[in-house]
């Protein structure tokens, strides 16, 4: 990436700030319609909200609720899009949501038929209402006290930043240029003072540098009001932030091939918990945050909520004890004045043009990036006053695209590239032993995300190319220094390095133990 970079003479039409679900997917659909285009982010892909998400590729429930139908609909077609693109990677899981009233079956039962309905020819399969057998048959690990019967319906569910790490691959393939690890610090400007490039530098080689485009896009998620202000230092606050944290269990306190679905906690949101990567995965909250940050933490009295939520449903009550991991992401909400409650603010995505000409894009979710993405470089083209051309990502196959990945195992999330990984393990027998018993993962996938997936430090790894910080963060660390010595080996790096790395690491995963924990 860095030779694509100083082969690269002129302007490009593109520049692109942040690497999460909205920047990579304006580069691909500026790069498959011709477009020439530069990505930067400031540390890896996916380090901010996109490796965050509760990872589901939804219409979303809760806006059908709100009454949101056009962006129910959009959602659920972009769904469907996505399993069709990457079949590797999204996949389609029954949701239950327990009923405890007479009159809940057939209220969320008519619900959640008009949602199946909306998929249209996008549809997950059917809806329908259970007898209290039929629910605890889905989910065998449900506390029966009180329960009546359930709902069950179908959406997507995905790995997010594996997700993510494929579309970069994507964009690249394409020809875009995209590099982690370099920060946007500056803007450029021509003599009419407006936008025409940036001031970036490189973290891991200390070198800055300069870049200069026809357009340039902000997409920063959480940090797009920051880096508005690099432009004009008056720039009003668009965002009001929300973080939401999840919580990783075992997976038997959810056994069974069902996800849970509870339409109002005690803070009137939905909650869910779901089947992932052999765990469970429980959450989310929606906590008002003034300041980004890149790592946010959990705090105690949000892990208790989760905690006592879960622990309604679950016959086997979970504690503190039994958190795997916990992690916090942040919603890049698009302020509304006149609400305080961020679960009530829209999830739309917004275009702003600066005076300066500089574009933000900013809210959404992750599963509207592709139409967020046309969106955007439809009005990026006009203002850039580039040769129109058509969008062309409505059926373009996701890097890895495999639709009978599931032979592959724990490797399914790896698609096509499953075999190659696969290769390196029979090539070299050291790299097919597991680093952890309580994790899947094998040296051959530490020397895949550094050889073809840009992995760069030992977070890259354990933390996005592998999710094994975000499934077991006890079992991460524990697993760091073997990760840091085969990714050294790879990358030609010293001892000093790798502990170096073991260090940066562990302050990073602190966040994701309990803190009542060593
Ligand atoms: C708790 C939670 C649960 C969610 N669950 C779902 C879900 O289940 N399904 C769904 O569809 N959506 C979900 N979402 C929404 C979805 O995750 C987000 O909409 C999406 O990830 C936002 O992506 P983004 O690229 O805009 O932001 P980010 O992923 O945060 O990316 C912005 C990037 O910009 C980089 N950056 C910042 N400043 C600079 C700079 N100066 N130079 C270079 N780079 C910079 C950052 O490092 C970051 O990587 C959830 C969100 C949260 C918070």
């Amino acid at each position: 990436m860095l030779k694509r970079l100083q082969d690269h003479s002129g302007q490009w039409d593109f520049i692109i700030v942040g690497g999460g679900a909205t920047g990579v997917g304006i580069a691909i659909d500026a790069v498959t319609r011709g477009y020439d285009v530069l990505l930067l982010e400031q540390s890896d892909f996916g380090k901010g909200t996109s490796s965050r998400s509760t990872k589901l590729v939804h219409g979303g429930v809760r806006y059908l609720e709100q009454g949101n139908l056009s962006l129910v609909m959009e959602a659920l077609k972009e769904r469907g899009l996505l399993l069709q693109n990457a079949p590797h990677l999204v996949r389609n899981l029954g949701f239950v949501v327990p009923t405890y009233q007479w009159w809940e079956s057939p209220f969320y039962g008519a619900g959640l038929k008009l949602y199946n309905l909306l998929a249209g020819k996008y549809g997950f399969g059917a809806s329908r209402i259970l007898s209290k057998e039929q629910t605890l048959e889905h989910l065998p690990a449900l506390d029966p006290e009180g329960l009546r019967g359930g709902v069950i319906y179908f959406d997507g569910q995905f790995d997010d930043s594996r997700l993510l790490i494929n579309l970069v691959a994507t964009a690249s393939e394409h020809g875009a240029t995209l590099l982690n690890y370099a920060e946007v610090k500056g803007f450029t400007t021509n003599s009419q003072g407006m936008v025409d490039g940036v001031t970036a530098y490189d973290s891991l080689n200390y070198e800055d540098f300069e870049a200069r485009a026809k357009v340039v896009i902000n997409a920063t998620g959480p940090f797009s009001d920051i880096v508005r202000r690099l432009a004009d230092r008056t720039a009003p606050q668009t965002l009001a932030l929300s973080k939401g944290i999840h919580i990783v269990l075992d997976r038997d306190f959810l056994a069974g091939d069902s996800a849970i679905m509870v339409p109002h906690t005690a803070d009137k949101r939905v909650m869910f918990a779901i089947p992932w990567h052999g765990h469970t995965l429980v959450g989310t909250t929606d906590t008002p945050l003034v300041n980004p940050e890149p790592e946010p933490l959990a705090f105690d009295t949000e892990v208790e909520f989760v905690l006592s939520t879960a622990a309604r449903y679950f016959a086997k009550k979970p504690t503190t004890k039994d958190v795997r991991s916990v992690f916090a992401g942040i919603r890049p909400l698009v302020r509304s004045d006149d609400s305080k409650n961020t679960a009530a603010l829209s999830r739309e995505h917004t275009i702003r043009i600066e005076d300066s000409g500089l574009l933000t894009m900013c809210g959404g979710k992750w599963t509207t990036y592709r139409r967020m993405a046309e969106d955007c470089v439809n009005q990026a083209a006009a203002l850039a006053k580039l040769p129109e051309r058509d969008c062309v990502t409505h059926g373009l196959k996701i890097h890895g695209h495999d639709a009978d990945s599931e032979q592959y195992g724990h490797l399914s999330v790896y698609g096509s590239d499953a075999p190659a990984v696969r290769r390196l393990m029979s090539d070299e027998i050291a790299l097919s032993w597991p680093l952890n018993e309580a994790l899947p993962y094998t040296g051959a996938e530490v020397v895949f995300g550094v050889r073809e997936e840009m992995a760069m430090t030992l977070e890259d790894v354990l933390a996005r190319r592998t999710r094994a910080l975000f499934l077991n963060a006890r079992a991460a660390l524990d697993m760091a220094p073997r990760v840091a010595e085969l990714m050294a080996r790879e990358l030609g790096q010293t001892p000093d390095w790798q502990e170096q790395q073991v260090g940066e690491f562990t302050d990073v995963a602190c966040g994701y133990l309990m803190s009542s924990e060593p």
